[in-house]
């Protein structure tokens, strides 16, 4: 079994630039990940100056362990954002998200990309009677905008319908050829993390490890962001963890689907391959990270009698009130986030959101995923995962054997004895917004519950938003 995502192709051609003073440039984008990529696709003929750094290698984040479902059926979304927003912000989220699959396909065909791209049909289905109504309500949504649907029976569900414009396929072969298209227009540079922002005589410079850019306009696309004003996105958002597990199976299935329960069961093919998520959660909401593993593969051998080839985990910003942010936060500084783990299509949408706000300075989806908004309800669920966070935190304190916990000079510190009975102690403090840090037993790191930054036994930052690491001990 491989502890890692099934897809495999890594872009090969990662430049590196050496330390530098300083740096000028129009534009920076910040973040290589299907957003990052998606705005500098948009933008490479634009004329102007564009850098883009990541801080590991590029289309090495989030979206190189996606499942890359391209669909707009997205669980109960039009009837929940008719709920809080009434009909015509669901409609119009609707209309985003077919737009970035038509994005997706224009630039696939223009560029003759090959990248296992198949239209696919998309399956809701419930396996509770509670969810009997929540299918039959997102069914009627979707027909009065003349969706064309159809209902789906099975032995194994309640009830659950499908739609066919939807598509499947490899995120990473997707992602490199893009990187191709713009590679020599555009400076990409790997290993390059950004740390700070300041704003100053019109000009924004971001400090970096290999030294600091001065760009005009900034755009983040980082997944999560290193900075919280004027962003404010840890009031806004929370963190989810799915596990995923693939194997080979006889047939391959035109079909991906997911359903609308509390208990998710996520499916799509690749190749010959199933695969599965299950066991998503809210990071501040369990902490045995093992016991989720295991749970994920008991659930792959029950439910398909298949014993996992690969598996692994991801994680994915949420936005508590279902939209994503996109757009200017301040003045020529633009973000993208909170992607609500369909990042396919809002990652896309992103790059073209952006690209017209920045050429045009409008785009019909500005107020849609405005990153500025705020309102009570958004705020205060964040809240309540901050009294969440601290029940999780307590209750990992309380499993001592291997990491114990000691405190020196009153700083808590976490040790962890290794099999060749090497002792690695790290202060257990997140250095983004010091919350304390959480084991994970199963990959041997620190795991920040609020934010999902992630650290290596030695407090190396693997995992943003937190970019520096954290203090290790040498009693
Ligand atoms: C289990 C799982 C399954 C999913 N399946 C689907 C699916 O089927 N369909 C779908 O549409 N969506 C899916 N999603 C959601 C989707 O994968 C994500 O929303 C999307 O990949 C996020 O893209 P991104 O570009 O924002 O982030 P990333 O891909 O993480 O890119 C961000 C990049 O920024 C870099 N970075 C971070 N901090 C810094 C810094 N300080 N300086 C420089 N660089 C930095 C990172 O190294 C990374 O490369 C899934 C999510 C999960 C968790």
């Amino acid at each position: 079994m491989k502890n890692k995502a099934i897809w495999k192709n890594r872009i090969k051609e990662q430049r590196i630039i050496q330390d530098f003073e300083q740096l000028e440039t129009d534009i920076l984008i910040i973040g290589g990940g299907i957003a990052g990529l998606s705005v500098a696709y948009f933008l490479q003929n634009t004329k102007q100056n564009i850098i883009l750094i990541d801080k590991g290698d590029i289309a090495a984040g989030v979206t190189s362990k996606t499942t890359a479902k391209i669909t707009y059926l997205q669980e109960t979304i039009y009837q929940d954002l008719e709920k809080s927003f009434g009909i015509e912000v669901a409609k119009k989220y609707f209309d985003s998200q077919k737009e970035a699959i038509s994005l997706i396909k224009d630039i696939i065909s223009r560029n003759n990309i090959d990248c296992d791209f198949c239209q696919t049909s998309s399956i809701i289905f419930t396996v509770m009677n509670s969810g009997i109504n929540k299918i039959k309500k997102e069914k009627k949504i979707l027909e009065d905008w003349n969706v064309s649907v159809l209902d789906v029976q099975h032995n194994k569900i309640k009830t659950g319908f499908k739609v066919e414009d939807t598509y499947t396929f490899d995120p990473l072969k997707y992602l490199s050829a893009m990187y191709d298209c713009f590679k020599d227009k555009i400076g990409v540079y790997c290993n390059t993390i950004a740390k700070n922002i300041r704003f100053e005589n019109q000009k924004y410079y971001i400090e970096t490890n290999k030294g600091v850019i001065i760009s005009n306009k900034v755009v983040v696309c980082c997944h999560y962001p290193f900075f919280l004003y004027p962003t404010f996105v840890p009031l806004k958002t929370y963190i989810k963890r799915e596990y995923v597990n693939a194997s080979k199976v006889i047939e391959h299935e035109n079909y991906m689907a997911i359903n609308v329960d509390q208990v998710l069961h996520s499916i799509r093919f690749y190749h010959d391959y199933l695969i599965y998520g299950s066991n998503k959660q809210r990071l501040t909401s369990k902490i045995n990270y093992e016991k989720s593993y295991e749970q994920s593969k008991k659930d792959f051998r029950k439910y398909f009698g298949l014993k996992p080839e690969y598996t692994w985990m991801n994680q994915d910003v949420m936005s508590n009130d279902q939209l994503p942010f996109i757009g200017e936060v301040k003045d020529n500084l633009y973000l993208a986030t909170a992607f609500n783990a369909w990042g396919m299509t809002n990652g896309t949408i992103a790059g073209k959101v952006i690209t017209d706000l920045i050429v045009n300075k409008s785009s019909v989806y500005k107020d849609l995923f405005d990153p500025k908004r705020m309102s009570l309800p958004l705020i205060l669920e964040s809240v309540v995962g901050s009294f969440r966070y601290l029940k999780v935190y307590a209750q990992s304190l309380w499993k001592k054997n291997n990491p114990t916990y000691i405190k020196i000079e009153g700083i808590l510190y976490g040790v962890y004895i290794d099999n060749e009975d090497k002792r690695h102690i790290v202060r257990l403090l997140c250095p983004h917004m010091k919350c304390n840090l959480v084991f994970n037993r199963e990959e041997k790191t620190w795991d920040c519950p609020c934010h999902g930054s992630r650290f290596d036994l030695d407090g190396h930052v693997i995992e943003g938003p937190a970019t520096y690491d954290i203090t290790k001990c040498n009693h």
